[in-house]
Order: C-alpha cells, then sequence, then structure tokens
C-alpha cells in the first residue's frame, strides 16, 4: 500500500486542496519557450506561463522557491504559498522564465546539472536539442530564484553504482556551491525516480529537501511529489489539477 504524509484519517471525506493543506502544492516545470516541436511535453510558451502565473495570483496564491515554501510551512507560515520548480537548468529559463516570474513577484527553484554546463538535453533520445544554462547563466539566475542541484549529468539513480550515486549527489552540491557562492538546500531526482538507496544518498550529501514527480511509499521532505504543468494547462485545467492534488495524494484504501 502507498504511504500519505495526508494526516486525514481513512475514510474522511476529501475536502479541496489548498496550500495549508498537509502535503505541500508544488508544480513542475522544465522549458519555457517555442514548442512547437516538443515530444517530451516538456515546454511552456512564456505567454502560458504568464497566463497560469496569472491564475495562481488572482486566487491569492504566490509562487515561491521550494526552500521558501517549506521554511514557511515550519513556522505554519505556509498559508498561500505555491512552490514552482524548473527542472533541468535550460538557457531559456533566464530568457523567458525570469521575466515572467518577476512580473507577477514570484520566486521559484531552478534544478540544475553542473555536469553538463553549457551542454544540452543529450539525454533526451527523440525532439530537438536544447542548450542548458552555462556558469555564467546559473550565477545569473540565482540573482532571482533558488539554485538546486538535479545530479551532474541526468541520471537514474536508482540505476547507479555507488560511486556514480555520491558524484551526482554530493558531487554535484560541491560543484554547485562552489559555482554559486551559496548553500544548495536542494535535490531534484532525474526522471523523478527515486529508491531508498537514493534517498539515502541524497541526506547523506546534507541536501535539506528533495523533489520527485509521483507520490508513494517514501513521500516526504526528500521526495516532495510535484505536478507537472504543460502547455496545455488553462485555467479550466488548473483549476481541476488543484482541486484534485489532495485526493491524487491519499492512498487507496480496501480496493475492491
Ligand atoms: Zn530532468
Amino acid at each position: 500500500m502507498a504511504a500519505s504524509v495526508d494526516s486525514a484519517a481513512p475514510g474522511t471525506r476529501a475536502t479541496p486542496a489548498s496550500p495549508t493543506a498537509p502535503v505541500p502544492w508544488v508544480a513542475m516545470y522544465h522549458s519555457v519557450g517555442d514548442c512547437s516541436d516538443d515530444p517530451y511535453r516538456i515546454t511552456v510558451t512564456p505567454a502560458r506561463l504568464d497566463r497560469q502565473l496569472g491564475w495562481l495570483r488572482r486566487r491569492g496564491l504566490r509562487g515561491v522557491s521550494v526552500a521558501e515554501l517549506l521554511a514557511a510551512r515550519a513556522e505554519g507560515r505556509g498559508r498561500g504559498l505555491v512552490g514552482l520548480t524548473f527542472d533541468d537548468g535550460y538557457a531559456d529559463f533566464v530568457d523567458h522564465a525570469l521575466p515572467v516570474l518577476r512580473r507577477h513577484g514570484f520566486g521559484a527553484t531552478l534544478f540544475v546539472l553542473p555536469g553538463r554546463l553549457g551542454g544540452d538535453n543529450a539525454w533526451d533520445p527523440l525532439g530537438p536539442r536544447k542548450p542548458l544554462l552555462t556558469a555564467d547563466g546559473i550565477r545569473e539566475a540565482a540573482a532571482g530564484v533558488e539554485i538546486g542541484s538535479h545530479g551532474l549529468t541526468h541520471v537514474d539513480l536508482t540505476k547507479a553504482d555507488d560511486t556514480v550515486l555520491r558524484a551526482e549527489t554530493a558531487g554535484s552540491r560541491a560543484l554547485l556551491e562552489e559555482l554559486a557562492g551559496a548553500p544548495v538546500a536542494g535535490f531534484c531526482y532525474p526522471y523523478g525516480t527515486v529508491d531508498r538507496r537514493a534517498v539515502d544518498a541524497v541526506c547523506a550529501a546534507g541536501y535539506r529537501y528533495a523533489c520527485a514527480i509521483d507520490p508513494g511509499p517514501l513521500t516526504g521532505p526528500h521526495a516532495l511529489p510535484r505536478l507537472h504543468i504543460g502547455q496545455r494547462d488553462t485555467a479550466v485545467r488548473l483549476h481541476l489539477k488543484y482541486r484534485l492534488h489532495r485526493l491524487r495524494r491519499r492512498p487507496v484504501e480496501g480496493t475492491p
């Protein structure tokens, strides 16, 4: 059975999700730019991002980094906050996402790959090559958002040997802290794949939190579930995702 951080008693009627719910609402983005050739559906246009953030703002919600979200919740100030995350560290973040975030007064967390500085998304067999941020680009982004690690090179940690696992977690953190000149608190599992060994490695590397994708038995501060937000997420779909967020994380009880 899947575990859940939802503290509601089994059988309790689900209530609509809210930012004060036990599970924080964390949105997952990747690239922001032209999405005409986008087989993995990882891209939203700047105009779509603008409308989605506007939707949050109209509901009285504010997008923040995951570090800020968790710190606020720990002090009982999480109401109205939504975590915004951008994976992979695409170069378009600085040109297209940062200006939109600034316009809305929102923060975010950008998960980058210090082992692929100035490279591209070579791990995706299909689709267009997208350039990744250089060291200078990451420093530019760091002026506006939280920088977290996505590992060194985008490998599935559940398939990595001990040496690679340590390099991808502890090694990437050390590189990023040197690059950005600031502590790095957050990690994000490539592909969202996570197991106990990967969680232990991330904890041992000193990360205070880590983002996964799907909820599961490891859900917690070092495997935070996130919701994919894409180009097709208009206001209506965002509304549904927002309401279903809590339901999605409830354990399945007594399957007939
Ligand atoms: Zn990724």
